[in-house]
């Protein structure tokens, strides 16, 4: 991975926060960059990121920062991945998806419908042969369910010299506009809702994938390039009681927290440059992104936090990850001029290691 962009999003207090606290916030705003969080012992503490999107920040402000350059990068055959990260009820799916993924308005309209629009605008514009094929999974208890076609609900992931990293069997829909891809999601969507009712589980406790595989045949030098984007909705990051928890609950809370440090330890090895020692085996999750992360390509995290004091512990711990990524990346210097989806080795450097080990 050449680089990951880390950004953090609180959304607006709700109702029933404002009802509790009234307008008090976890937080302290310093810029658009940093906040001051109070930690366990009540000592402040300053986090740094990418950008810090506060409530005021719309679907659009997000969607420019941090996923434009990976739609057109995706046309040139490299792979993206934009993951968002955060307790249940943090804003991961709104920002995700929006209120509705057919039905909402323009300005609320989230990161899969303006990736998509994005996509097919960048697509038509130009002048080579082009398809685009999607395909929607969720991954719960460790097993990969095809959201598109319900009756596969076990699939396996395979590797072979001309695909790469696939999920065998998973239904792969060409759609040829947007409205046809967003139509087709939102079967994947409502399939979620049904299987869900059915397995009594609820959508916080899966991660749900959105992959897009792009094929652009440039007119100009007759290569076809064939790029991925993978847009991630984790499950809810939030600690189950350890008291109490058993049985279902235990097990979701275990593979989840097993499923997430494999993502932190996966974005760590591959942004300090332990190319080697890549564990993307840790995790069906780390294993589908395989392609997506590895080799050259761009990652953004949004990490959403709800800004209630009453939620502050999970916040402070969601900001902590996203730290842990984002001061280990490659400094924006050493991206690669890419022409192609090769792999070339990335830079990591002492400084960032040296501040990690001081700050966490
Ligand atoms: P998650 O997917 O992380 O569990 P949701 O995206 O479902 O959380 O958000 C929880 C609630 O907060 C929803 O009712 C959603 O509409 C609302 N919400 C989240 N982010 C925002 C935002 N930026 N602006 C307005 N409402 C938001
Ligand atoms: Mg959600």
């Amino acid at each position: 991975m050449s680089n990951v962009t880390v950004c953090v999003r609180f959304r607006p207090l709700s109702h029933k926060e404002r009802k509790a606290n009234g307008d008090k916030v976890c937080f302290r705003k310093l810029d658009s960059e940093s906040i001051v969080v109070k930690d366990e012992r009540e000592e402040d503490v300053i986090f740094s990121f990418d950008k810090v999107f506060y409530e005021d920040a719309q679907q659009s402000d997000v969607y420019n920062f941090l996923a434009v350059p990976i739609v057109s990068d995706a046309i040139n055959g490299i792979n993206g991945t934009i993951i968002t990260y955060g307790q249940t009820g943090a804003g991961k799916t709104y920002s995700m998806e929006g209120p509705s993924i057919l039905h909402c308005n323009e300005q609320k309209t989230g990161l899969v419908q303006r990736v998509v629009d994005e996509l097919f605008g960048c697509l038509r514009s130009s002048a080579g042969t082009w398809t685009v094929k999607l395909s929607m999974v969720e991954i719960y208890l460790e097993k990969v369910r095809d959201l598109l076609d319900l009756s596969k609900d076990n699939l396996q992931i395979k590797e072979s010299k001309t695909q790469g990293i696939y999920i065998a069997g998973a239904t792969e829909i060409s759609v040829v506009n947007s409205s046809d891809a967003l139509e087709n999601l939102s079967q994947g969507i409502a399939n979620r809702a049904v299987g869900e009712t059915q397995m009594n589980l609820a959508s916080s406790r899966s991660h749900c994938l959105y992959i897009f595989s792009v094929q652009h045949g440039s007119t100009s030098d007759e290569r076809v390039k064939v790029g991925k984007i993978v847009l991630v909705d984790l499950a809810g990051s939030e600690k189950v009681e350890k008291t109490g928890a058993e049985g279902r609950v235990l097990d979701e809370a275990k593979t989840i927290n097993k499923s997430l440090s494999a993502l932190g330890n996966v974005i760590n090895a591959l942004t300090t440059g332990k190319q080697n020692h890549v564990p993307f085996r840790d995790s069906k999750l780390t294993r589908i992104l395989q392609d997506a992360l590895g080799g050259n390509s761009r990652a953004a995290l949004l990490c959403c936090c709800s800004p209630s004091p009453s939620n502050a512990p999970e916040s402070l711990s969601t900001l902590r990850f996203g730290t842990r990524t984002k001061l280990i990346k490659a400094s924006p210097k050493s991206i690669p001029e890419v022409v192609d989806n090769v792999k070339k080795p990335i830079l990591g450097t002492h400084d960032q290691d040296d501040l990690r080990d001081r700050i966490l």
